[in-house]
Order: C-alpha cells, then structure tokens, then sequence
C-alpha cells in the first residue's frame, strides 16, 4: 500500500481546509453564537436544557449536512441518471417556476428520507432513536428556504449561483465544502442571513411540536401513515417527471446530433463537387 500518496494527499488538504475555516471563523464571528442559542432553543426536555440533547442535535447537524452534501454530490454523477434528472433541469432553468417546484419537491424527498426510514424501521423494531424528526424539519426547512429566497431571489452572494456553472463545486453547505476542498474559490459565506429563515424555522417547529403533542396516539398513528405513502407517492411521481425530463433532453441532443451530422455530410458532398 503506498501510504505517502495519502500523506500527500491529507498535507494538501489540511491548509486548504484550515485557512476556509479560519477565515469563515472570523466573517462569521457575530453569527456563530446566535446559531449556538438557536441550537440550544432545540435542546430543551420537559421544559428543561439537556445537554445531551444539545450533543444530540450537533450530532443531527453533522448527519444532515454530510447527507445533503454527498446527496448532492451523486445527484450530479450520471450514474444517477435518470433518477436524479431534475437536478440538471434546475441548474439549467434556475428562475423558471417549474424548476422551483420540482427543487422543492427533491428537497422534500432528501430530507424526509431520513424520516421516512426512522419510521419505516420502527415497524421492524429498529429504532434510529438519535435521529430528531424536529431537527430534521428545522434543517430542511432552513436549507429549502436559504436555496430558494436567499439565493434565487435575493442573490445575497454568488456562492450558489458558482455551483450552477460548475455542478461539482459550492455542492452546500458550506461547512462540508471546505471540509472536502470543493469550494468553487476564495469566496466565504457571511451567514448572517441565515439568521431569519433559522427563527422563522425555529417558530415554526415551536407551533408544530405543541400541536403534535395534543394529537391523541390515533391521530398520530394516522399521521405516520399518511407521511409514509405521501413519502412514496412523491417519490414515484418525481421519478417519472425525472424520466420524462431526461428524455426530453436526450430526444433534443439526438436532433441537434443528427442536424449536425446531416450539415456534416452536406458540407463533404459541396466539398466533392467543387473538387471535380
Ligand atoms: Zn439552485
Ligand atoms: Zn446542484
């Protein structure tokens, strides 16, 4: 095994990764305390703080930005193709609603994967007991809205808008592409305006927790349930407007192919004939 070439690899990337941290550290040194209460506001239990909670809710933070981020990653290989489609169909059409939509609606299918299989594997007695419904929903709901108001209506700064001209790049969130040197430049997100969409996502969940809990054990049952063939019900319709719009673009790469060839084989043909 040539461990030198992973030496090599890892002394490469440590500075690059410490001088991004470093300098988000310093842009982000009035946003990072705010986010800490914010994460604290979800570690409450019986009305009192708990600090494993609190460990627990960093713990969600890490699984839900390394699971969005890879998600991202491999939506853009074309091994996920047609699966994955959508992705391209919105990097390709960015301000027109249909995009919108569909975004939202992959988004939706990300997260609550995660959701869907902690309550798919109860019914199997697994119990995915460190993964948090509400965090999740706080996460998604903070990602959904930053990608489209901040970023696609308030242009607030270039970072996403670099990942649509380069796909593998600025792939989100931040934190995990300085950890995996896919950052698209020097450009350092100042996340102030986070700040809005992480309370609003923050009342939001407050609202939603107190009226779950009233629900009687029926109720929610129900809800379970309905969550999980909502679930599959999105997942297959976005399936199918995945393969409808990759063959949408196939059928018009095969023309634009063909046209060329036919211009090709009619240039030669021009090309003979002045010849004799
Ligand atoms: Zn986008
Ligand atoms: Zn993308």
């Amino acid at each position: 095994m040539n461990f030198n070439k992973y030496i090599k690899i890892i002394q490469n990337w440590y500075p690059i990764m410490y001088s991004n941290v470093f300098k988000s550290f310093n842009i982000n040194l009035y946003s990072i305390p705010i986010f800490i209460i914010c994460l604290m506001c979800m570690s409450f239990n019986n009305g009192e703080f708990s600090f494993f909670k609190y460990c627990l809710i960093i713990f969600n933070l890490i699984i839900c930005t390394c699971f969005s981020y890879f998600y991202h990653y491999f939506s853009h290989m074309e091994i996920s193709y047609p699966l994955t489609y959508g992705y391209m169909y919105h990097h390709k059409n960015s301000q027109n609603i249909v995009s919108i939509i569909l975004e939202t609606i992959y988004e939706i299918q990300l997260f609550f994967l995660l959701i869907f299989l902690k309550i798919l594997l109860q019914e199997y007695n697994i119990d995915l007991w460190f993964l948090d419904n509400w965090y999740i929903f706080l996460f998604y709901f903070v990602y959904t809205s930053l990608h489209q108001i901040n970023y696609s209506i308030f242009h607030v700064n270039t970072i996403h808008e670099k990942h649509h001209k380069n796909y593998f790049t600025n792939l989100g969130p931040e934190t995990a592409d300085m950890f995996f040197c896919t950052k698209a430049d020097d450009e350092i997100e100042d996340m102030r305006h986070f700040i809005p969409n992480v309370i609003i996502g923050l009342i939001i969940i407050y609202f939603l927790k107190k009226y779950w809990i009233k629900l009687d054990d029926n109720v929610q049952l129900n809800c379970k349930y309905g969550f999980i063939y909502g679930f599959a019900g999105l997942t297959i319709l976005s399936l199918f407007i995945n393969i409808f719009l990759c063959n949408e673009d196939l059928q018009e790469y095969l023309k634009n192919d063909l046209n060329s060839f036919c211009n090709k084989r009619e240039n030669i043909k021009e090309i003979i004939k002045k010849k004799n």
